[in-house]
């Protein structure tokens, strides 16, 4: 992290390769079960990639509306409305991305001035920290505490300047799996309005909650004209290589994003925006039958790693689970996610380097169960090698 790399830009001087990628390549260097980076082991609905297919035979083929097709800012549109009751014009509200990915750079790229600064909380996704470096803003950090990631409401406080220019919230969270709940939320409404800043919420796991309920920030009184709403359709219908994102934002603020995204991507990969315009119009029961089934998974994994001897800090969304590795003897996340391929055939995410300051996450350990049964199982089975019998693997 601290080697100066002679080609890169000071704004990316530090953030070297991400953790993702690190631990894919780990993962795969040692035949290991990978429960570190978030994509489901499985595909998403037929009828989803049937469409896709179908789009690509029908010749929807060459660049489209950069801001999105019709089929897709309108099944938005209706989307939001479905779910949340919240109403966007899909022409003037609504932008499609190459996933929430793009959405947050452009965003970002979209609404800062060289020196403002943003509100992150701590453990934050990791591209929230490089874009806001690569729009020449500075982060300000609010941190999420064990056991309920709860924050300080004096800490918010204390990070908003006459400089903030936005506060990032990403509800339900990675890497913690908490769902804000309504107190924080109006908590946090009531500072971007008393303030006079804007609110970017990250909602790609709008879908993936077992306790509580997801409300968006934008539906608390006063919201929507200050919101600026971020998902995509990675998680919620398992096509997480597909990179289709949106904003739903008021029109002078989406006219500032598409003034970014037209000169990051232009527009969007044409017949997978097909395929997501037929995706967010499935009936209830699909995404029912999503949580139920993430319900399960969840169960199995956060059972299993009880049993393997770790304290697990059971999500209320995502699809990821933290657990504290402390019991088992170790200390630092890094240091055990980096031996775990090798040493039992399993890999995770050590959650500390999405703190600004490491020491934070350091007992902590991500685990993802967007993965199907006899993975979970394996995982699991290989993990109980931690156990006090296995010190001398230490
Ligand atoms: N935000 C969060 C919180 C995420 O976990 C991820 C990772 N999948 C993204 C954004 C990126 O989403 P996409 O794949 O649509 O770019
Ligand atoms: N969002 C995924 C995760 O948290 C990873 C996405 C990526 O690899 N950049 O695991």
């Amino acid at each position: 992290m601290t080697t100066r790399q002679p080609y890169l830009s000071a704004r990316l001087q530090g953030f070297g390769t991400t953790i993702f990628t690190e631990m894919t390549r780990l993962a795969i260097e040692h035949d290991a079960l990978n429960l570190g980076q978030g994509f489901p082991d499985f595909d998403g609905p037929e009828s989803v990639k049937e469409a896709a297919i179908e789009a690509i035979r029908a010749g929807h083929n060459q660049y489209c509306r950069m801001a999105g097709i019709g089929p897709l800012v309108e099944a938005i549109a209706a989307h939001q409305r479905r779910f949340y009751d919240l109403r966007y014009d899909p022409l003037s509200e609504i932008t499609v991305y190459s996933g929430a990915t793009e959405a947050i750079f452009a965003v970002l790229q979209a609404i800062c001035e060289v020196g403002d600064e943003v509100v992150l909380f701590e453990p934050y996704y990791d591209s929230y920290r490089a874009s806001v470096s690569m729009a020449g803003a500075t982060p300000r950090l609010v941190t999420l505490r064990p056991p309920d990631f709860s924050y300080d409401p004096a800490e918010l406080e204390a990070a908003i300047t006459p400089r903030t220019r936005a506060i990032l919230l990403n509800t339900p969270h990675n890497p913690s799996g908490k769902v804000f709940g309504r107190a924080e939320l109006e908590h946090i409404a009531a500072l971007c309005k008393e303030r006079g800043i804007l609110a970017i919420t990250d909602e790609v796991y709008e879908h993936l909650v077992y306790d509580g309920e997801h409300v968006p920030l934008a539906t608390l009184p006063g919201m929507q004209e200050r919101t600026i709403v971020i998902s995509s359709a990675g998680k919620t219908f398992s096509f997480t290589g597909w990179k289709i994102g949106w904003t739903c934002a008021p029109p002078a603020i989406s006219a500032a994003l598409r003034c970014a995204h037209q000169f990051i991507t232009f527009c969007t990969a044409n017949p997978f925006q097909h395929a997501i315009a037929h995706a967010l119009g499935l009936g209830d029961d699909f995404y029912s039958e999503l949580v139920s089934d993430y319900r399960r998974r969840r169960d199995r994994l956060c059972a299993g790693l009880a049993r393997a001897g770790f304290d697990v800090l059971t999500p209320a969304g995502t699809y990821f689970a933290l657990t504290d590795i402390r019991p088992l003897g170790f200390a630092d996340d890094v240091e055990f996610c980096r031996a775990l391929p090798e040493r039992v055939g399993v890999a995770a995410i050590p959650p500390s380097v999405f703190y600004e300051g490491r020491h934070e996450g350091r007992h902590l350990v991500r685990w993802a169960f967007c993965k199907s049964d006899p993975i979970l199982d394996g995982a699991i089975e290989r993990l109980q090698r931690l156990r006090p019998a296995g010190d001398a693997a230490r």
